[in-house]
């Protein structure tokens, strides 16, 4: 295994493994972007901060002198002995050895039944992570997360942009977003090639649109974005099935779009959450 010296000190013994391309390994190390971080969270001794991919502990260490429970949740096993000897004397910290995309993270953050969280995500699946996290949201209820800032465009993109997609309102209808800051590459180690963003995400406590089967709210996006130089009605008349059975057994997509008086010409991108509300209670 390829070895650096731990960036914790020049005095230091330990070692950690080199920075894994394939893990998404951008250790920060600008001291100001991880003080604006913790600004950003503020994060208080009666509650549990869950952070993904603690990496070298840049964020968690900090973190461990403000919060009640830390838990963290690390995929690199090369990394866990290392985490483990730097934070040996915190009682406060939970150190967990697991897939972020697979944890069941209500679990692992109990006893608490609920936490705040926080990370420096991984670029490579960060939005497969910040979907799972979304998904288990009824134990979370805000999250400040760093992603490519070009995602953070894609996920903050408001009806009409030609950023906007699936993701953007997966995460309008879940939560309350907010741009904070953008941090340069410069800031990591190794750098990455592209600028990040660090966004607030607060879980809303209802969906903002009157939906009861979200099931077939998400088939209905997910099928309306599915060619994106098509208009919805092309993409809805091509819906894969069983979508395709129910808007048929509608009377089609023709007169489901006027019913729900959204305009056979306009593409997906166009569409509000409400519109898109509007669309899939007819077929409920
Ligand atoms: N928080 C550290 C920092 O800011 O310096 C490290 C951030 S680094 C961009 C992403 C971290 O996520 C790495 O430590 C990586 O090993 C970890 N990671 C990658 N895939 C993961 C997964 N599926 N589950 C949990 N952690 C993961």
């Amino acid at each position: 295994m390829k070895k650096d010296r731990d960036a914790s000190g020049p005095h230091s013994s330990s070692f950690i493994p080199h920075p894994s391309k394939r893990l998404g390994q951008n250790f920060l190390t600008d001291q100001r972007i991880i003080q604006r971080i913790l600004e950003a969270l503020d994060p208080r001794p009666d509650e549990t901060i869950l952070e993904i991919g603690p990496g070298r502990g840049a964020l968690t260490a900090p973190l461990l002198d403000k919060a009640g429970h830390l838990v963290a949740i690390e995929f690199d096993r090369n990394l866990i002995p290392f985490l483990g000897e730097k934070f040996s004397g915190k009682k406060n910290l939970k150190l967990v050895q697991s897939d972020a995309l697979v944890t069941d993270v209500c679990d692992v953050i109990r006893p608490a039944k609920q936490a705040r969280v926080v990370a420096n995500l991984p670029y490579n699946i960060s939005t497969a992570i910040l979907q799972r996290l979304i998904e288990q949201r009824h134990c979370l209820s805000e999250m400040v997360l760093m992603l490519q800032k070009e995602v953070v465009e894609r996920i903050t993109a408001p009806a009409c942009s030609s950023e906007r997609g699936y993701l953007s309102v997966f995460v309008e209808a879940y939560c309350e977003t907010e741009k904070l800051f953008d941090v340069a590459p410069s800031s990591f180690r190794p750098a990455p090639k592209v600028w990040s963003s660090v966004l607030r995400l607060r879980l809303r406590p209802q969906l903002p649109a009157e939906v009861r089967d979200e099931k077939l709210l998400w088939q209905v996006v997910s099928a309306g974005f599915a060619q994106r130089r098509k208009t919805i009605l092309n993409n809805l008349r091509n819906a894969p099935a069983p979508l395709h059975e129910i808007v048929k057994s509608h009377g089609g997509a023709s007169i489901l779009l006027c019913q729900a008086e959204v305009d056979l010409q306009r593409r997906a991108e166009t569409l509000t959450l409400s519109e898109w509300a509007r669309i899939v209670r007819l077929l409920e």
